[in-house]
């Protein structure tokens, strides 16, 4: 399936016989062209990722929708994904499923009708989508199964890299959770951000080689501040690719693999201070 359609919020595109995107209105640094909302289905629909609390998108979801929405499912509960699920459910009555919030300043206190554990399945009359519990971008992030076709909400995005922002981001579990990925039979990988992406296990394994060599440069970084490294200290070694205005988001990455390699074993840590 081609995806060459222009990413435009509010518009609802018809990417096959049975998923409709709709565009969210929130586009930014974080969230590139707006969140991606999906219809499932076709005599009856599952909504995938809601988005924020915006009237304008629920009302573009609800005027899309051609048959009645059973389901409502959050792939996690950050701020652009999961805070429209609770005003779609008092417009239609369809209940919420997802994991439960961790309690975080940047997770939306989404109340849950149904808490969705690995391997559990939505069905509607034509349609059965399986979560997959990939968490690293956040604990409680699932990735949806329809068919061959893997919605990955903030797992995958296109067009930008994920934020592993700790401690509920976690650059291990990110990486295993990748590594599983590729034991899945997928065709297309629809985010929740950006367009389809059509190669699959050439996007897993491009993501996990991308986090592998950042993590050989941090590697590298606390081998040339030597003891005593801190974040700060390490970020423009790490990070000398990037520009000094992503620093923000870099540290948030660079301490999450410096996470992993304490948790690996590798390196230690103490107040702070890395060697
Ligand atoms: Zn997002």
């Amino acid at each position: 399936m081609k995806d060459s359609f222009e990413l435009v919020p509010g518009v609802p595109q018809a990417l096959d016989a049975a998923v409709t995107r709709i565009i969210a209105p929130n586009a930014g640094l974080m969230t590139g062209p707006g969140t991606n909302t999906y219809l499932v289905g076709a005599r009856e629909l599952i909504v995938i990722d809601p988005g924020p609390d915006d009237e304008s998108h629920i009302q573009a979801i609800l005027s899309a929708a051609a048959a009645p929405i059973r389901w409502i499912l959050c792939t996690h509960t950050h701020m652009d994904h999961a805070p429209g699920a609770s005003k779609l459910k008092q417009l239609s009555g369809a209940p919420v499923a997802a994991m439960r919030p961790p309690h975080t300043d940047h997770d939306f206190q989404l109340s849950v009708d149904r808490v969705l554990l690995d391997g559990d399945v939505v069905e509607t009359v034509d349609v059965s989508i399986r979560a997959l519990h990939t968490p690293g971008h956040a604990s409680n992030h699932l990735c949806y199964l329809s068919s061959r076709m893997l919605f990955t909400g903030d797992h995958i995005m296109q067009g930008s890299t994920v934020v592993i922002w700790p401690p509920d981001g976690n650059m291990r579990a990110y990486v295993d959770s990748l590594r599983n990925l590729l034991k899945v039979d997928l065709e297309l990988l629809a985010p929740g951000h950006g367009h389809l992406i059509s190669d699959p296990y050439g996007e897993l394994n491009r993501l996990i080689d991308h986090r592998l060599r950042r993590e050989d440069k941090v590697r590298q970084a606390v081998a040339r501040v030597g003891a005593r490294a801190t974040v700060e200290s390490l970020l423009p070694y790490a990070y000398d690719d990037v520009s000094k205005s992503l620093y923000k988001w870099a540290a948030m990455s660079l301490q999450a693999h410096l996470d992993k390699l304490v948790a690996d074993g590798e390196l230690r840590c103490e107040a702070g201070l890395y060697g």
